[in-house]
């Protein structure tokens, strides 16, 4: 087991973590993988630091056959629910122990800035734990009255119950690896579920660090297994695994559908938290001093790489030309550098080939008559860094207005009317979330039931909270996250009737 030495400052545990051969973390212990080694790259520098395990199908079985076998013998969900409630409530406190390590680990995974590994990551992370840590002792179900007339004089009553499903297959983007691992894993185990979490093969350290906690906390082995590894390998093979009960998954579109797929081929069940494409709609009313800070909070946290980010800005054109010159002028000063660098404000993205796709669609939106304002160049440094661009004079049908970038990069179109603003809004195959800027009270109450999207922001974007569901409408997915119900797509609904 890779045991951190406690008397170590948490900069150092960080570095010693990231720079490891990790292994695979199955049945409480980490094994060392029998298939290949894929490269763990520092997206500041672009050197490989480190290497995880390339898990192989019999391992991914292995891992699957512990969740099932911890969940058989009910060494987790035979718990009393208080029992679970302590552990989660103890894993969360173990997590926010090591909360600066662990966001130094994602920062130098992931490449983030290290106040955006701090606050969400980790910090959003902890209080997700703590949330579903309490829904444990909450599950309930009904008792019914009945009106059942055979056979005749026969009396009976009814109730039902929630059950846990079984093994849930947790599978995570690398945007946010351990808030987002967290999102699918902890429910579940809330819920009395066993867990096989795999993390996407470009961000996995914080999620081996994470099972290292977990056995910390009291959670049995088995109950809680990481497997590293390709999507179409690793992930698939779990997928398709015929003990996995529920897949929760967290990823693009694409392959949301192929896990639906392969959820419907034996009816399991499936919670998908998919793309967006994401609409802010700016009023003429907007105050810029608010909508333009805004719009950078949208559109640049995490350079961009958030599916719920505002990547298409729809501006009243009274305010167009003050708008675009305002957002030009913040963005321009934005602090490129890496994300451990506590004064930069966009850090590299996550890796070369998702720059070199992220920098191939700006110059794809020049190249069809799209105006770049600002940005949108590979930074000449060593490193995975692009500079934050704004698209004026896109038109909506351009590739840019709508596929998901994930990068650093908003389109900006003045609309006439409010009609106009909410068509622009919500044409697009996604549902994610949107916002709107206004402090006009009647025009909020009229749009914000018109957009189809399952978050919709007034004068804000991009804040979550645990006890507010977020998922997708349209090809944006399938299933909420977070909110007082979260645990009841963990469970099955079982009625018992009792004739007496
Ligand atoms: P991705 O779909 O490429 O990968 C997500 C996970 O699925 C990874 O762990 C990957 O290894 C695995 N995977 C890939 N192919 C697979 C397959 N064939 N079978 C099984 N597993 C497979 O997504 P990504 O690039 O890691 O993440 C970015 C995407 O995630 C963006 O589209 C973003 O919008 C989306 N996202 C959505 C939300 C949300 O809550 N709706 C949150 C964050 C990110």
């Amino acid at each position: 087991m890779n045991v951190q030495s406690e008397s170590l400052a948490p900069s150092q545990r960080a570095a010693n973590f990231t720079s490891r051969d990790h292994g695979l973390f199955i049945e409480g212990r980490f094994v060392a993988g029998a298939g290949g080694r894929l490269e763990v790259f520092d997206p500041s520098t672009g050197e490989a630091i480190g290497t995880i395990a390339d898990a192989t199908a019999n391992e991914v079985d292995a891992a699957v056959t512990s969740a099932h076998a911890a969940f058989r013998d009910g060494r987790w969900s035979g718990l009393p629910p208080v029992a679970r409630e302590r552990i989660l409530l103890r894993l969360a406190d173990l997590v926010e122990t090591h909360a600066e390590e662990l966001a130094r680990i994602e920062t130098i995974d992931q490449g983030k800035s290290i106040h955006v590994s701090r606050l969400l990551d980790i910090g959003f992370s902890v209080n997700v734990i703590r949330y579903v840590a309490g829904l444990a002792t909450k599950l309930t179900g009904s008792s019914l009255d009945v009106s059942i007339p055979l056979p005749p004089g026969a009396r009976y009553t009814a109730y039902t119950r929630r059950e846990p499903l079984g093994v849930v297959a947790a599978i995570a983007p690398w945007n946010f690896p351990l808030m987002i691992g967290l999102w699918k894993a902890a429910p579940a185990l809330a819920a009395g579920c066993t867990v096989v979490l795999k993390p996407s093969e470009m961000t996995s350290l914080s999620a081996l660090r994470l099972a290292e906690l977990a056995s910390e906390a009291g959670i049995p082995a088995g109950v809680l297994n990481v497997i590293t590894g390709r999507g179409p390998v690793a992930g698939a093979t779990l997928a398709a695994h015929p003990l996995v009960a529920k897949i929760s998954f967290t990823g693009s579109t694409a392959t949301g559908k192929k896990l639906g797929m392969a959820a419907l081929e034996r009816l399991a069940r499936f919670t998908l938290e998919l793309g967006g494409k994401n609409p802010a709609i700016f009023l003429e009313d907007a105050p810029l001093d608010k909508a333009i800070p805004g719009a950078i909070m949208g559109g640049f946290l995490n350079s961009g790489q958030v599916c719920a980010a505002s990547s298409r800005l729809y501006v009243a054109r009274k305010i167009y030309e003050p708008f675009l010159e305002g957002l030009r002028a913040s963005v321009d000063r934005m602090n490129i550098g890496p994300g451990l660098d506590e004064t930069a404000q966009i850090s590299p993205l996550v890796s070369a080939a998702h720059r070199d796709k992220v920098v191939s669609h700006i110059a794809k939106a020049a190249e069809d008559g799209a105006r770049v304002v600002t940005g949108g160049r590979a930074i000449d440094r060593p490193g995975y860094f692009v500079a934050p661009a704004i698209i004026a004079d896109a038109s909506e049908n351009l590739a840019i207005s709508r596929d998901e970038v994930f990068g650093p990069v908003v389109t900006v179109t003045p609309f006439d009317d409010v009609e106009e603003a909410v068509n622009l809004a919500n044409d697009t195959d996604f549902g994610l979330t949107a916002s709107l800027w206004t402090n006009d009270l009647a025009k909020t109450m009229e749009i914000v039931p018109r957009i189809n999207a399952g978050t919709v922001w007034v004068n804000s974007h991009n804040v979550l909270d645990a006890n507010m569901p977020f998922g997708g409408f349209k090809q944006s997915g399938i299933g909420r996250d977070f909110g007082p119900d979260w645990l009841h797509a963990y469970t099955e609904t079982k009625s018992v009737c009792i004739a007496y």
